[in-house]
């Protein structure tokens, strides 16, 4: 493999963190599939960060491939477009992945939708994404492009992108990380992105360049993915992009640790990437990005892994948002008999899902099903006072007070100990000998204050 010259300020690492099982071994050879007209879509209206969208559209309604079905109900929001032509059902409540519930609108599939599957890849991620167009553009119109696009983060959190790259004149920004880190074991979707529309990925990261303004372009890889580093370089050649190739550490991909890593720089706690001057932009929404702005076209589909010991065929799917999970894990073959638990997301940040007609939302990279033997519960003992999840903690928080705060409704006590600094990612539970369900349990904690 080609030696990768690298030329970024951070040392491409970060302090504390673990090193789980990398698991990627079931998809990550596999080529994006698209996944078969869906009959249904139910397509809920808030899939982001914020206020939900509102639904422009009525029952028995027609609508077309790509049409604004909701607009954004507020500044942090984003629109919602249909990803198949089809007909408006009734209105209902549905409950995400995450727990939510949430209106939903289902749309059902015409059989000649244009936005189905035939032809979705090559329009999607294949064909010429010419860096010459990016001239062509000027920052207010890739903003303006990004918000009618419905673009939101794609990596989990599901921030809507526009509100990330709009200048803002009291903390302006000067650097630009692209996470292509992709940490969470299992996942693989991002890492199909960069081997398979790299030219996309390098024209939207330049693009979200331009809107932000940032001068330092960095797009961080973890050193298990080389292949994607080497997929990326020839069109990176000649721009300001700088590939950081980052240690393979979870959580890498935390947006705190990825800028740590990139930039040397360290976000405050509580505080965001902007608080230093960076913008963070998942790898995916990249590609979304130069498909909105250099072919006008919206947020529709997203790539999700399906993957682990419990599915048949794990493949990375190219599927329309709004499709059910059952409908993504019949395409890779089903489930297999010893099939113990399906994850929204991957095993240490992914949602538990009991109902598969749960939808695939613009946040959702993967579903992990793992098995009997993955899942083995060991029984909860008492803390030990070992240290271990202060020792792991990447955020140099303890989980450990934390999650007896929240088990015993002290809020007082949790919020002194920053119970809402938390990014979830489990490295304490993970790292606890006494299997104390410490993310949970802060989880709950978390939820809970925010009812008061
Ligand atoms: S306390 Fe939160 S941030 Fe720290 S290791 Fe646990 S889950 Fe991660
Ligand atoms: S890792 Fe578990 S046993 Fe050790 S201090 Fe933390 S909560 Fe206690």
């Amino acid at each position: 493999m080609t030696k990768v010259a690298v030329n970024y300020p951070g040392k491409g690492t970060f302090e504390r963190g673990i090193h789980p099982p990398e698991m990627k071994q079931w998809a990550e050879d596999k080529s994006i599939s698209v996944l078969p007209t869906p009959k249904e879509l139910y397509i809920p209206l808030l899939q982001h960060v914020g206020a939900p969208a509102k639904l422009l559209v009525a029952p028995k309604e027609q609508v077309v491939y790509g049409q604004v079905i909701a607009e954004a109900g507020g500044f942090i929001s984003a629109p919602i477009h249909s990803p198949v032509a089809g007909v408006v059902g009734r209105g209902a409540n549905i409950t995400l992945a995450n727990g939510r519930h949430v209106p939903m609108v289902p749309v059902v599939t015409a059989s000649d939708s244009v936005g189905a599957a035939d032809g979705i890849y090559e329009d999607m991620l294949g064909g010429e994404w010419p860096l010459s167009l990016l001239d062509d553009f000027s920052p207010e119109e890739i903003v303006d492009k990004i918000k009618q696009a419905g673009i939101v983060g794609q990596g989990g959190a599901a921030f809507p992108t526009f509100v990330k790259v709009l200048k803002n004149k009291d903390k302006p920004v000067d650097a630009l990380v692209i996470n292509g880190c992709e940490c969470e074991p299992y996942l693989t979707a991002d890492h199909r992105v960069m081997l398979e529309a790299p030219q996309a990925v390098i024209a939207g990261t330049l693009l979200a360049a331009k809107a932000s303004g940032a001068k330092a372009i960095y797009i961080a890889v973890e050193s298990n993915k080389m292949d994607a580093v080497e997929a990326l370089r020839p069109y990176a050649q000649g721009t300001a992009v700088t590939l950081a190739v980052v240690e393979t550490r979870y959580p890498m991909g935390g947006e705190k640790q990825t800028v740590r890593a990139v930039t040397g720089r360290t976000i405050p706690t509580g505080g965001l990437p902007l608080d230093v001057g960076v913008v963070v932009m998942n790898v995916s929404t990249t590609w979304a990005v130069a498909r909105a702005v250099l072919r006008g076209k919206p947020l529709t589909h997203r790539v999700i892994t399906v993957t682990g010991r419990g599915i048949a065929e794990p493949k990375n799917v190219l599927a329309p948002v709004g499709v059910p999970l059952q409908e993504l894990i019949d395409f890779c073959g089903g489930l297999k008999a010893d099939t113990a638990r399906i994850i929204a997301g991957g095993p240490m940040m992914g949602f538990t899902v009991g109902n598969l007609k749960t939808p695939v939302t613009k946040g959702t990279s993967g579903i992990t099903v793992m098995t009997l033997d993955d899942v083995h519960e060991e029984e909860t003992t008492h803390c030990v006072r070992c240290g271990r999840c202060v020792d792991v903690c990447p955020l140099n928080l303890i989980p450990t007070k934390m999650a007896l705060a929240a088990k015993n409704k002290d809020w007082e006590l949790a919020k002194k100990y920053h119970i809402g600094a938390c990014m979830e990612c489990g490295c304490c539970a993970y790292s606890c000998p006494a299997n104390i369900p410490l993310v949970q349990l802060i989880r709950m904690g978390k939820v809970q204050m925010l009812k008061k």
